[in-house]
């Protein structure tokens, strides 16, 4: 018989957890499950609601980290102890719905190693996220090099073999799972799903939280930003050697040559405003190296009950 884990990463959700569960176990009462739910350092009793389902149910297993690691190192933390013979991530606040998990294992049964998911655009999602999002998927596959890439959502299933390679092969720092599903290949299939609002609680990716993540996510599929760096300096430096002519003939060959200070002043402006804008991005693939060579852990467990082996 399959065995099936589904990977529950939870930071304050006190109040959903109880009503996930019940909802997961009608869905999945033919399969023998294990439910991994992660705490990612919450506050607010989350680790209790999930205690009192570990008391009564065999099946629900928890790692609660020392302090909040985010939503993808604590996903990594459910992918790296899930024991299933496939694994599914899923959100703990309801958006994604667990009868989806039914056609997912479909797919599954039918030979595909991924089955991902594509938000359909739903009123349960704010104006500004289903922007940002339509946004940042085609900045991504205009600057990263899988071109095709479909991000999706973190809700999705993946076979035993495709989660060793992730556990195995994949210790980046700056981890985004989007993109490497999109990036390892293997058979995958897509599924869209249409959100539900969220059962309690407020959204933990704030404004904040999103901008940085979507950088992260760029910077680490590609170096295109760099490129772009060299390419804008190339056409500026164009521009400037013919304008380094124009200037030379007006001050040999007229007498104007004191005129322009509007377009001295907005050329300093320009090259300086790129230089900067370019050095950023040149610090961020920087900061980038700097975490990477120090290799710290993606996160660190404070409390389990997970099985041995
Ligand atoms: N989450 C997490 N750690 C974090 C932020 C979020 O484990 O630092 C979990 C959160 O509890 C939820 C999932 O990741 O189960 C997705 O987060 P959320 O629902 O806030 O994101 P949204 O659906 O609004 O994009
Ligand atoms: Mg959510």
């Amino acid at each position: 018989m399959v065995f099936i884990s589904v990977i529950i990463p939870c930071y304050n959700e006190c109040g959903n957890l109880i009503a996930l569960k019940a909802a997961l176990d009608k869905v999945l009462t033919p399969y023998k499950k294990e439910y991994l739910f992660i705490d990612d350092g919450s506050t607010d009793g989350t680790l209790d609601e999930i205690k009192i389902l570990a008391e009564s149910d065999m099946n629900v297993k928890y790692i609660s980290l020392s302090r909040n690691f985010g939503h993808q190192n604590a996903l990594k933390a459910g992918i790296d102890h899930a024991k299933g013979d496939c694994l599914i991530t899923m959100d703990a606040d309801f958006q994604h719905q667990p009868e989806i998990i039914l056609e997912m294992l479909q797919k599954w049964q039918d030979g595909y190693e991924i089955v991902y998911t594509i938000k359909n655009s739903s009123k349960n999602i704010s104006c500004f996220k289903r922007f940002s999002a339509l946004v940042y998927n085609k900045l991504f596959s205009l600057l990263s090099d899988s071109p095709n890439a479909n991000l999706g959502a973190d809700f999705r299933l993946i076979d035993r073999k495709i989660a060793d390679i992730l556990k195995n092969d994949f210790n980046e720092f700056h981890l985004f799972y989007r993109g490497l599903i999109s990036w390892i290949g293997f058979n995958s299939y897509a599924l869209n799903y249409t959100p539900e609002r969220r059962l309690t609680g407020r959204s933990k990716y704030s404004y904040k939280r999103m901008g940085n993540f979507a950088v992260d996510g760029i910077t680490s599929f590609s170096i295109k930003p760099l490129r772009i760096a060299t390419l804008v300096g190339f056409i500026i430096s164009s521009f400037a050697f013919f304008y380094g002519l124009y200037a030379l003939y007006i001050s040999f060959f007229t007498d104007k040559a004191i005129t322009g200070w509007a377009s001295v002043i907005l050329s300093i402006l320009f090259i300086g405003g790129i230089q900067l804008l370019f050095l950023g991005v040149i610090g961020e693939y920087l900061g980038k190296m700097f975490f990477e060579v120090k290799k710290r852990p993606h996160y660190l467990i404070k409390q389990k009950k997970i099985d041995a082996h």
